[in-house]
């Protein structure tokens, strides 16, 4: 009986405790709730105020709060990164990464935000730092190596970027093509410092990447002649011709120059041949320099003529105008319109990027507009539209 009596107490007692808690808790929730709306409605108004520093502390206490707002904590520091305001995208995006309590997905994803703020705001070195971090966070390595092979390669350093292009191709990415350049870049220093050993092994790196890369082909040819390995350098230099036949320009006038140690005449044809078949004028104007110190300089005269009558453009004008300037150092007007072709023709002569458009005056194996290898012809604009007539 009695425990009958404290049965029919204690259990109305508990419903109605459970009940007043209940009512307790939504109270506080309700609390909480116009707490964090009235803190958004005045980081909102501090924002629409354009100030927006403070407003960034309103919202960091509003995430403090409540936890499902970190959406919109993203939202609001990629309008800042956007806006160029990194500093206030950066204390954002810290706030979320230094938040041990959060979930690890969230975490990892404000981490990548942090280092693209930092890789935007051009501070390499913390970008570096925050993708290593990132590279720790799991399913993330290949977008953090993906973005430090690119922060590597704008700071040149090849040896960290064939690292991490490794590491990639170990995650199925096909980058050989990138890493033979890589080896490229370090081989051409290793040649500016004097380094032959280490340069021929660079390039040799670069060609088991990619045996057909006409860069470290070219540079491979260069060395053997350093060296005075005849054969080898043209061995190079037939491949590129074979494999990248483009490429010509680049190599035409080495070419003969060693295929003139032994014979004039064919390396004069050989040049005749490689302008017929590029229409370069870099490839020209060795063929009448050289014609002109092997032969004389009316045979280069009619190199110059019959290369004006074939393939007119301002810089075939350039070549023959300085050719007739400089047989005539007198004339006073030859000189003046030698001057204004070599102006117009260096104005109207780029190497034009075939990824992005991208226009240069002198060309090279990166553009540095899409950051793309190999993307430049070795022809400039003006010979290439010559070659499709
Ligand atoms: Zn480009």
């Amino acid at each position: 009986m009695e425990f009958e009596l404290w049965y029919l107490i204690a259990v109305p007692l508990l419903f109605a405790s459970g009940w007043w808690l209940r009512g307790l808790d939504a109270r506080q929730r309700k609390g909480e709730r116009n707490n964090i709306d009235d803190q958004y409605f005045k980081g909102l108004s501090l924002l629409l105020s354009d100030e927006p520093d403070k407003a960034v502390d309103v919202f960091i206490e509003v995430v403090r709060l409540d936890e499902d707002t970190i959406e919109l904590h993203h939202a609001l520091g990629n309008l800042f990164r956007r806006r160029g305001q990194f500093e206030r995208a950066i204390r954002l995006h810290s706030f979320l990464v230094n938040r041990a309590e959060l979930p690890e997905r969230e975490r990892a994803k404000a981490m990548s935000e942090l280092s693209l703020d930092y890789l935007k705001a051009g501070m390499y070195d913390r970008a570096e730092a925050a993708y290593e971090k990132l590279a720790e966070f799991k399913g993330r390595e290949n977008e953090a190596n993906e973005a430090l092979m690119h922060i590597y390669v704008t700071e040149r350093e090849w040896v960290k970027a064939i690292e991490t292009a490794r590491k990639l191709s170990g995650a199925g990415r096909k980058l050989n093509h990138e890493i033979s350049h890589y080896y490229c870049e370090l081989a051409a220093i290793a040649r500016l410092a004097k380094d032959s050993a280490r340069a021929h092994e660079y390039t040799r790196s670069a060609l088991a990447q990619n045996a057909e890369n006409p860069r470290a082909l070219a540079l491979s040819a260069d060395l053997a002649l350093e060296a005075g390995d005849r054969v080898a350098a043209l061995a190079a230099w037939d491949k590129i011709e074979r494999t990248r036949p483009e490429y010509l320009p680049l190599i035409a006038a080495k070419k003969a120059d060693v295929l003139a140690e032994t014979d004039h005449e064919k390396a004069l044809s050989y040049l005749r041949e490689a302008f017929a078949t590029t229409g370069s004028v870099d490839v020209l104007k060795a063929f009448v320099q050289r014609t002109a110190v092997w032969v004389d300089e009316a045979s280069a005269m009619n190199v110059a003529s019959d290369a004006l009558k074939s393939r007119p453009s301002l810089s075939t004008l350039s070549v023959i105008s300085s050719l007739k300037a400089k047989a005539n150092p007198c004339d006073e007007q030859a000189k003046i319109l030698a001057d204004i072709a070599a102006r117009q023709s260096k104005i109207t002569a780029r190497y034009q990027c075939r990824h992005c458009g991208f226009l240069a005056h002198t060309f090279s194996w990166q553009c540095p507009g899409c950051e793309q290898w190999d993307t430049f012809p070795p022809l400039r604009v003006d010979e290439v539209r010559q070659a499709r007539r």
